[in-house]
C-alpha cells in the first residue's frame, strides 16, 4: 500500500533540473528553493553540476554530457548564474543551452514596483518578448581579408513566426492589449525585413489585440522615456538582449528580474543578472530574480496556484518594506535584511496578499501551447546574378573595375563594386573611404543567362587573374521578386 502510495505522490510531482551555479547562485537558489517548497511546489528536484568548476575541468562548454542527459529527460530547467572564466576558448552556457534546446522565446517581464523600488516610471508594466536562437547569435563570424572580419546576421521564417506568434498568444492569455515590433528594416531590408513582414502577417490572426511596429533606435529611446506606452514588445535576439536589460534596469533594478526560455520540448528559468562574485558568501545576495524565474517555471508546469501564492507574499514583503542590501534605501525600506532573512519573511507572508502594490492572480497563465511551424510551399527561385568579394589593397575602384572586367565571361559582366556596401564604381565619390574588402556585382546583359558553372567559370577567370575572390553570393529573385540588397547609392 506504502509503495502505491509513494508511486501516487511521485505522479504528481514535476522532475525539474536544478542547477546551483556559481558566485551568489547557491544561495539565491537554496532561498528560492526554501521558498516554493513552502509554498506547496510539487517538484522533485534533480541536481547537476554546470558552470565554473566544469569549465576549469577542461569542459570549455561548461558542462558535462551526463548533465545533457538529465536536462532533456527533465525538460524543466531552473538555473542560477554562472561565472564563464575569463580568458577565450570558453563557450557561454546560456547561448549553448537556448540553441540546443530550441529555446525560441525569450520572456522577461519588467515591472515598477513603486513607491517600494525607487524608478522614474511608476506605472512601468512592460513584457520583452526576445527571439532566442538566431540573428547575430548564430555566431558564424569569419575574417575576410587583413581589415575586414564578417558576422552573418541569420534570420528564418520559422525563426519569426514562432517568435511573433509567441508574442500574441501571450498578450491573448495574460490579457495584455498591444503587442509592439521593434526592427531596424528600414536598413536590413531583408533580414529585420522578414521579421516585419511576419509580425504584420501574424498580427492579422488577432484582431483584438493592437499592433504597431517602430524603427529600434527611435522605439528604444521612446521606451526608455516613456515605457508606459509599451505593453508586450517583440523583437529579434541582438535587439532583444540589450533592450531586456535597459527595460529591467529601468524599473528600478536588474537585480529583480527573471526569466524564461521557453521552447517546444524543454525550458529554462533563471535571473536576468549574473553571479556577483563579489557578493558571493556572504548571505548579502537578493534571490528576487531566480525567485521571479522560479515563479515562471511553476505558471509553465501547471502549478499556477503556488506561483500566485509565491508572487503575492514576495510583494508582500517588498511592501513591508523588509529589503536586501541592493534595494535598501532610507525612507522607504525598513528592515535590511540577508538572503536568508529575506526568504524567511516571503514564506511568513505566504498566504497573504500585498495591499498597496497589485495582487496577481495566475489562474491563466499555465505554459501556451502553440502550433507546430509548417513549412510553406516552395517559391520560384531564380539565379540572377552573383556578388564576387574580393581582397585587394588598392584605392582606386576605377582601377580596381578594369582588372575585374578582364574576368567577365558568357556574357555575364561587372555591375557593380561596393566598398562596405556603398557603391564606389560606376561613378563612386573620391571622398568614400575604401578597405581592403570589395563587392563585386556580375550579372547577365543582354537577355543571357546566369548558371552555376558560369559563377565557376568566373572564380577559375579570377584565379587565372591573380584576383584574390575571397567568397561568392548567389543573386536570386524568389517568385520573380528580386530578394538581395541594392548597393547603397546605386
Ligand atoms: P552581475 O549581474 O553578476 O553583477 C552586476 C552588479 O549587480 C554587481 O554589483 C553585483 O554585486 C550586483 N548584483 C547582481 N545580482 C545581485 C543580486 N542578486 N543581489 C544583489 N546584488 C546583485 O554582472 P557581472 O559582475 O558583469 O558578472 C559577473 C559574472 O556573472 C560574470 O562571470 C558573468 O559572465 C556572469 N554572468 C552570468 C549570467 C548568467 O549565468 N545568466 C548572466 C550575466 C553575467
Amino acid at each position: 500500500m506504502f509503495a502505491s502510495l509513494n508511486q501516487k505522490k511521485r505522479n504528481i510531482m514535476t522532475k525539474i533540473t536544478v542547477a546551483k551555479g556559481d558566485g551568489i547562485g547557491p544561495e539565491i537558489m537554496d532561498a528560492t528553493l526554501e521558498i516554493i517548497l513552502a509554498a506547496g511546489a510539487k517538484i522533485e528536484i534533480e541536481e547537476i553540476q554546470v558552470g565554473e568548476k566544469v569549465y576549469l575541468a577542461g569542459n570549455t562548454a561548461g558542462i558535462a554530457p551526463e548533465a545533457w542527459d538529465i536536462i532533456r529527460r527533465n525538460k524543466i530547467f531552473l538555473k542560477a548564474p554562472i561565472t564563464t572564466p575569463q580568458g577565450g576558448g570558453y563557450k557561454s552556457l546560456n547561448v549553448t543551452t537556448r540553441k540546443f534546446l530550441g529555446l525560441y522565446s525569450n520572456v522577461r517581464p519588467c515591472m515598477s514596483l513603486h513607491p517600494f523600488i525607487k524608478t522614474k516610471h511608476p506605472t512601468m508594466d512592460i513584457v520583452i518578448i526576445r527571439e532566442n536562437e538566431e540573428d547575430l547569435y548564430a555566431g558564424i563570424e569569419h575574417q575576410q581579408t587583413d581589415e575586414v572580419v564578417q558576422c552573418l546576421k541569420l534570420i528564418s521564417r520559422p525563426g519569426c513566426e514562432k517568435i511573433v506568434r509567441y508574442a500574441f498568444e501571450y498578450a491573448k492569455q495574460q490579457n495584455r492589449k498591444k503587442v509592439t515590433c521593434f526592427t531596424k528594416d528600414n536598413i536590413m531590408k531583408q533580414t529585420d525585413g522578414l521579421f516585419h513582414q511576419v509580425f504584420d502577417e501574424i498580427a492579422k490572426e488577432y484582431p483584438e489585440i493592437e499592433n504597431e511596429h517602430w524603427i529600434i533606435d527611435i522605439g528604444a529611446a521612446k521606451m526608455a522615456d516613456t515605457p508606459e506606452a509599451f505593453d508586450v514588445i517583440v523583437m529579434p535576439n541582438l535587439y532583444g538582449d540589450v533592450l531586456s536589460d535597459v527595460a529591467a534596469q529601468i524599473t528600478g533594478s536588474v537585480g529583480l528580474a527573471g526569466s524564461a526560455n521557453i521552447g517546444e520540448e524543454c525550458s529554462m528559468f533563471e535571473a536576468i543578472h549574473g553571479s556577483a562574485p563579489r557578493r558571493a558568501g556572504q548571505n548579502l545576495a537578493n534571490p528576487s530574480g531566480l525567485l521571479q524565474g522560479a515563479v515562471m517555471m511553476l505558471n509553465h508546469i501547471g502549478q499556477t496556484d503556488v506561483a500566485e501564492k509565491v508572487q503575492n507574499a514576495w510583494l508582500k514583503t517588498l511592501e513591508e518594506g523588509t529589503h536586501t542590501y541592493d534595494i535598501f534605501k532610507e525612507g522607504t525600506s525598513k528592515q535590511k535584511v540577508g538572503t536568508k532573512e529575506f526568504a524567511k519573511a516571503v514564506i511568513a507572508n505566504l498566504g497573504k496578499k500585498p495591499t498597496i502594490l497589485k495582487a496577481v492572480s495566475f489562474a491563466n497563465s499555465k505554459s501556451l501551447n502553440l502550433p507546430k511551424y509548417k513549412r510553406k510551399a516552395a517559391a520560384k527561385k531564380e539565379l540572377v546574378g552573383v556578388d564576387v568579394f574580393v581582397h585587394w589593397a588598392g584605392s582606386d575602384s576605377n582601377e580596381l573595375a578594369a582588372k575585374i572586367k578582364a574576368i567577365e565571361k558568357n556574357n555575364i559582366k561587372l555591375s557593380m563594386i561596393t566598398n562596405r556596401g556603398i557603391k564606389v564604381w560606376p561613378d563612386g565619390f573620391k571622398e568614400t573611404f575604401c578597405t581592403d574588402h570589395w563587392r563585386c556585382r556580375f550579372k547577365p546583359t543582354d537577355g543571357a543567362e546566369i548558371n552555376k558553372s558560369h559563377i565557376i567559370d568566373l572564380l577559375k577567370s579570377a584565379l587565372d587573374q591573380n584576383i584574390d575572390a575571397i567568397k561568392t553570393e548567389n543573386l536570386y529573385a524568389f517568385d520573380g521578386k528580386a530578394a538581395f540588397s541594392l548597393g547603397q547609392g546605386q
